[in-house]
């Protein structure tokens, strides 16, 4: 490890040399040592076209070469509303209100703030959220608050705020009680908002898939149900779409798969294919239009240095434009994988195994307890780059969340090899 550089989620003592990558093409990365092994984890899930995409890097130069930054307040440029145009013209029914910021952490502090301010500024004082166990929703204060308790907030509970948690109704193939999961959820929810009705700011959400929390999976009709219920009881339904959107689901967004609109979203991971931090968060019209007002107290007091950047709006263009032409791909993804993962189901050892859209996730059975800390991480991530993967499980859940452009071909090399690791140093039957 270089003596100068703290790598993020990574203990100093315990973990490998960081593996230095020299260039990007694709689905592969090239190591220094002239190896090269595919991304099968599209780079902690945002390089969505793979690496070094022409279109984006020269969409970038060109911006580069025109105006590199400009302040965002009472100053505006075109490449930010190209982005905000397009993104209100793919999102569902009237998010068309689109919040500039730079990272998913701090699209979900604008959500959250937004989401509280929106009640102050009705004159109704509501500053509860109803969040999920499991979830993660980055690793700011407000995001960490949201988030499940877990070891990587643990030393700082004592300045997270309070959040009702309730169970995220994961299910898998062949899971028979999903249905029985998703109404004892709505039940509790109902439960909370009828005990407290005007003290719930909004729920919050990673609709149909928790991403960091282990790949756990629902079904569209409990986001279905779950609108209802926000309906009915007339509080903000936030969406966390950081890693759901632009395309992962099989759709270009979870709400559009499950056609549910929620109240506000957050979306970043992929917004740029990649290239570089940026993200939003989309608000409905009525949630917009509390905050229009000559009253200073309902403005929303909120930004960063960087907000829309151009250049990183610039590759926000021309990475939705890619996705555009992806659609078909997209759609087709999830057969590829369900056809390819058949081989996998001889082992025992491997379990819920699950699917939606471009993702595949299964859990490994192990000695240890499931989690995060399941040792099998450590041995995977040991071993991959000598299979010609990159691959970084969750603990002993395993996941793949590669690239659109991945070939058919490409994809059955990714499966054979990991099986391969998997018979050799994991040694499952
Ligand atoms: C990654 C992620 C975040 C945090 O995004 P950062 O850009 O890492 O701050 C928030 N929510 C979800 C669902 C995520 O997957």
């Amino acid at each position: 490890m270089h003596p100068n550089v703290w790598h993020p989620f990574t203990s100093i003592k315990s973990s490998l040399d960081p593996v230095k990558v020299t260039s990007g093409d694709g689905i592969m990365l090239t190591i220094e040592d002239g190896r090269e092994v595919i991304d099968c984890i599209s780079s902690w899930w945002v390089n969505i076209h793979g690496h070094s995409h022409p279109e984006i890097s020269k969409a970038i130069s060109d911006q580069a070469q025109k105006l590199e930054h400009v302040i965002f307040s009472n100053f505006t440029h075109q490449p930010a509303e190209d982005v905000a145009e397009v993104l209100a013209d793919l999102l569902p029914g009237d998010l068309n209100r689109v919040f500039f910021s730079d990272n998913g952490s701090t699209a979900v502090e604008v959500a959250l703030k937004v989401a509280i301010q929106y009640w102050q500024n009705r004159g109704e004082k509501r500053q509860k959220f109803i969040a999920f166990e499991g979830a993660y929703h980055g690793d700011t204060f407000g995001a960490m608050s949201a988030g499940s308790r877990t070891i990587f907030s643990d030393v700082f509970s004592n300045h997270l705020f309070d959040v009702d948690f309730v169970d995220y109704p994961s299910t898998w193939e062949g899971d028979k009680s999903v249905g029985d999961k998703e109404d004892a959820v709505i039940e509790k929810i109902e439960q909370l908002l009828t005990d407290s009705p005007d003290q719930y700011a909004g729920i919050i959400l990673e609709p149909l898939i928790q991403g960091a929390g282990g790949m756990n999976m629902c079904r569209e009709e409990f986001l279905q149900k779950l609108h209802w219920v926000n309906r009915q009881y007339d509080t903000l339904l936030i969406f966390d779409e950081v890693m759901t959107g632009f395309g992962r689901t099989g759709e270009f967004f979870a709400c559009k798969k499950a056609q549910v609109q929620p109240d506000i979203i957050c979306l970043a991971k992929g917004l740029t294919g990649g290239f570089l931090p940026l993200s939003v968060t989309v608000c409905s019209d009525r949630i917009y239009e509390t905050f229009n007002s000559d009253d200073p107290l309902k403005t929303f007091w909120h930004g960063h240095s960087y907000t829309a950047n151009p250049l990183g709006c610039a590759a926000a263009v021309a990475s939705l434009k890619i996705l555009k032409n992806s659609e078909k791909r997209i759609q087709s993804l999830e057969s590829v994988h369900r056809d390819k993962m058949s081989r996998f189901e001889k082992y025992n050892d491997v379990k819920n195994i699950r699917f939606k859209g471009t993702i595949v996730a299964f859990d490994l059975e192990t000695d240890q307890a499931d989690g995060y800390l399941n040792p099998v991480s450590n041995t995977i991530k040991k071993h991959c780059v000598d299979y010609g993967l990159l691959i970084r499980p969750l603990g002993n859940t395993i996941y793949l969340m590669l690239p659109y452009c991945a070939t058919d071909e490409e994809l059955e090399t990714v499966y054979s090899q990991l099986e391969k690791l998997l018979l050799d140093k994991l040694s499952i039957s």
